[in-house]
C-alpha cells in the first residue's frame, strides 16, 4: 500500500471507528435502562424474581459487551498522528486495544459468574420471601413445607420430593385466600413426558464401555418417573477422565437435635472452584438432599471408579 492510500485508508478507519463508538455506546446504554425499566414495571414479586433470576446477568453481560465494543473502537482513534509515521504502529494499537477490550470483557464474565451471582441470590431471595398481599389487601403468611404439603396435589409433591421444584404456599389467614408459587429446585429432574411433572430421575446406570483417560466410554441410562411411575433408557457418552475431578460428600449427615434448627445451609465446593450453596428448613431435608446430590453429581460428571 503506498503511503497515500494508507493515509486515506486511516481516515475512512477513524471515521467508521467514531461511528462505532457512538453506535454501540448507544447500544450498551439503551440495553441497560431497557433491562432496569422492564423489572421496575413488573408489580408482582414473583414475577420479577423470575425475569431476575434468567435474565438479570444475560442482560447485563450484553450491556459489557457492546461497552468493550465501543472502548475497543474509541481507543482506535487515538494517537493518530503516532500512526500516520507508519503502518506498524497501526497494527500495534489495533493489538493492544484489542487486548484490552478482551481483558474488559473477561474479567467482567468472571465477576458475574463468580461474585455476582451471591448479590443477586440475596436480592432473589428477598423477593421470594416478602410477605405477598392478598386480593383483599392482607398481609399473606407462608407455610412450612410440613403445613404446605395438603394444598399441593400429588404430582407437586413428588417434584418437592426429589427436589426439583419447591412450591411456596401463602395463606391469607383472614379469608383463606392461598397463593401457589412454584420455583426451580436445587436438584435437576426431567419433565415426564406421561403426566408433565418434573419428576423423571435417572435410576441407573449401565456401563457399556468403561471411559479411560484417553478415550471416550458408553454407558445405557435408565430413568424413571417417581410419580406415575413410566420408565425410559437413554445411551449416553461418557467423558474422559481428568485427573483431579473426583469429590465425594457424606452419604449421610446426621444432626442431633432437629428441634433447634431453624435452616440448615449447605455450601458445594466443586472442583472447578464454583460454590453452590443451599437452604433448606430442617436437617431431615438437607440430609434427603445430600443423599440425592451424590446421584446427581455422579450422573452429572459421569465419573466411573473401577
Ligand atoms: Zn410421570
Amino acid at each position: 500500500m503506498s503511503n497515500e492510500n494508507y493515509l486515506i485508508f486511516l481516515d475512512v478507519w477513524n471515521n467508521v471507528m467514531v461511528v462505532g463508538t457512538v453506535v454501540l455506546l448507544v447500544a450498551a446504554v439503551l440495553v441497560f435502562i431497557f433491562h432496569k425499566i422492564r423489572l421496575a414495571s413488573m408489580k408482582d414479586l414473583k414475577q420479577k424474581y423470575d425475569y431476575l433470576s434468567q435474565y438479570d446477568i444475560k442482560m447485563q453481560m450484553r450491556s459489557i459487551w457492546f461497552l468493550s465494543g465501543a472502548i475497543l473502537f474509541a481507543l482506535n482513534t487515538v494517537y493518530k498522528p503516532t500512526m500516520e509515521i507508519h503502518y506498524v504502529w497501526f497494527i500495534v494499537r489495533l493489538f493492544i486495544t484489542f487486548c484490552i477490550a478482551t481483558l474488559i470483557v473477561y474479567i467482567s464474565y468472571l465477576l458475574y459468574k463468580y461474585s455476582y451471582p451471591a448479590k443477586l441470590h440475596k436480592k432473589l431471595k428477598e423477593l421470594r420471601y416478602t410477605p405477598r398481599i392478598s386480593s383483599k389487601g392482607n398481609k399473606m403468611r407462608l407455610l412450612s413445607e410440613e403445613e404446605e404439603d395438603v394444598h399441593l396435589d400429588e404430582g407437586m409433591q413428588a417434584e418437592e420430593e426429589v427436589f426439583s421444584m419447591d412450591y411456596d404456599v401463602w395463606v391469607d389467614e383472614a379469608t383463606g385466600e392461598l397463593k401457589i408459587e412454584k420455583y426451580a429446585g436445587h436438584l435437576e429432574a426431567n419433565k415426564c413426558n406421561t403426566c408433565g411433572f418434573y419428576t423423571m430421575k435417572l435410576k441407573t446406570e449401565e456401563i457399556i464401555e468403561p471411559a479411560t483417560s484417553n478415550s471416550e466410554g458408553e454407558m445405557i441410562q435408565h430413568w424413571s418417573c417417581s410419580y406415575c411411575g413410566a420408565k425410559r433408557t437413554k445411551p449416553i457418552r461418557i467423558a474422559r477422565l481428568e485427573e483431579g475431578q473426583e469429590f465425594k460428600l457424606p452419604k449421610t449427615l446426621k444432626f442431633k437435635d432437629g428441634k433447634h434448627i431453624d435452616a440448615v445451609k449447605v455450601h458445594v465446593h466443586l472442583s472447578d472452584g464454583t460454590i453452590r450453596e443451599f437452604d433448606f428448613q430442617n436437617a431431615e431435608q438437607a440430609a434427603k438432599f445430600l443423599d440425592k446430590y451424590q446421584v446427581e453429581i455422579d450422573s452429572e460428571n459421569a465419573m466411573f471408579k473401577g
